[in-house]
């Protein structure tokens, strides 16, 4: 029922897509005028472009809030969980660092955006983010007035705070259960509001698109295949080079029962674009190849929100994709701030559809490139969140490999073979 559901909204925003690409050129060959400009251009598509985009807007910061409080708080007893935690998490970091790097590295090779000049549709006053120390960096995160960050949108100091809430919680215990139901409860709240709002994806979509098809034509779908294709070589090279590279690497395993395993959850990813939704079969998949269910329980989870590799490389290639379209040179600061940010804000947010554009407007904020950069992402996004939703998965899914067989967890055994019996 869930999965029907989800299947036609894809369905819907490819027909958006499709309508815009069609609707937008037709607009392009019209002459300018009343009709066109002011009821069409600035007015309806305006409307529900730049609506949707809003509506998106408006959840970030309880979403990031809630979400990481919550992931941060179910760590449990810190002690107790002691080395699987830090190793999990440790994991989870260097592994989005690195996928971003990727990003980054492709974007820049296959330079998604030149040949495509946006720079005069930019509609709100961009600066660029001054370069700052590496001190002024992190002293930046350390909210003086955690109030204040919330209603300013100041993202990196909201992290902070949320994730020293949320471990507070767990060391607390049951006296703060109240507050951590709060939070779980708001948690839940937010992503419905996420669910909520992608049924307005397929129109927020057709009016982005037709916008974007009027002004710039078949420039701006050559720009996006670009981009496209180089988001999927950087998920490639993910999935199968850094992930393989670092299971073999670290547990010396033959790699093809892990990748038969995934396929299954594969599936589910793929067609939900959500993470939280294949949790079930992922651990499920996990302890049926020997993984103990003490790890997959706690690893698998608490990946599904903090680690989005595949939502950081898309987030990389969108930012060097965007100063390229808008002319902006990220300088080698702006990339070290990319990397930052996308890691963090990765560690942020529910692994629900389309929450990585929510946390893209973030990312680009902090490198001051203009946000209206998403309207024309925003079309072809629902493809690749398919696509990046596995590779957060597979992240989750190798670092649970990885980390239950470093703690002598994972039976050997099922991981060659008698793939039918489940460890418990
Ligand atoms: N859909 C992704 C996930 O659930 C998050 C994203 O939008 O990148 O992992």
């Amino acid at each position: 029922m869930l999965l029907k559901k989800k299947i036609g909204l894809t369905a819907k925003i490819f027909i958006g897509i499709i309508l815009g690409v069609c609707f937008g050129l037709v607009l392009k060959g019209m002459p300018d005028g009343g009709f066109k400009n002011t009821l069409l251009l600035d007015g309806i598509l305006k409307l529900l472009g730049t609506g949707f985009i809003n509506a998106i807007k408006m959840l970030v910061v309880p979403l990031v809030f809630a979400s990481l409080v919550c992931g941060a708080s179910s760590i449990g007893d810190v002690k107790k969980l002691g080395r699987i935690g830090v190793k999990t998490i440790c994991f989870y970091l260097i592994t989005t660092a690195v996928a971003i790097t990727i990003a980054l590295g492709i974007g820049k090779l296959i330079n998604p955006g030149i040949g495509l000049d946006m720079s005069e549709l930019i509609t709100q006053e961009t600066t660029i983010a001054e370069s700052k120390s590496l001190v002024d960096i992190f002293l930046g995160m350390i909210p003086t007035n955690p109030i204040q960050s919330l209603a300013s949108g100041e993202m990196l100091q909201i992290i902070v705070f949320a994730l020293l809430l949320g471990v507070s919680i767990s060391m607390v215990g049951a006296k703060a259960e109240p507050v951590k139901k709060f939070f779980e409860s708001a948690n839940e709240l937010c992503m419905k509001m996420v669910t909520i709002i992608m049924h307005l994806a397929p129109y927020g979509v057709f009016a982005l698109i037709t916008n974007t098809f009027a002004t710039v034509g078949f420039d701006a779908m050559f720009s996006l295949l670009k981009y496209m294709l180089a988001v999927l070589i950087a998920l490639a090279l993910q999935a199968f080079l850094v992930y393989s590279g670092l299971v073999k690497f670290t547990t010396g395993l033959k790699l093809k029962p892990f990748y038969k395993k995934f396929a299954n959850v594969a599936a589910v990813t793929f067609s939900t674009a959500s993470s939280n939704a294949a949790i079930p079969l992922s651990i499920e998949s996990m302890e049926e190849i020997g993984v103990h269910n003490s790890v997959a329980s706690f690893t698998i989870p608490l990946g599904a929100t903090i680690n989005m590799d595949g939502t950081a490389i898309m987030q990389g290639v969108a930012c060097v994709f965007i100063s390229q379209i808008y002319n902006i040179d990220l300088g080698f600061s702006g990339l070290l701030t990319i990397i930052l940010t996308a890691t963090l804000a990765s560690i942020g947010t529910a692994g629900v559809p389309g929450v990585g554009m929510i946390t893209l407007s973030m990312v680009l904020t902090s490198v001051g490139l203009p946000i209206e950069g998403i309207g024309l992402i925003m079309g072809v996004d629902r493809l690749l969140d398919m696509t990046r939703t596995t590779v957060n998965v597979m992240g989750d899914c190798a670092c649970t490999l990885i980390v239950s067989n470093s703690e002598k967890e994972l039976d050997l055994d099922l991981y060659y073979g008698k793939d039918q019996q489940v460890s418990k």
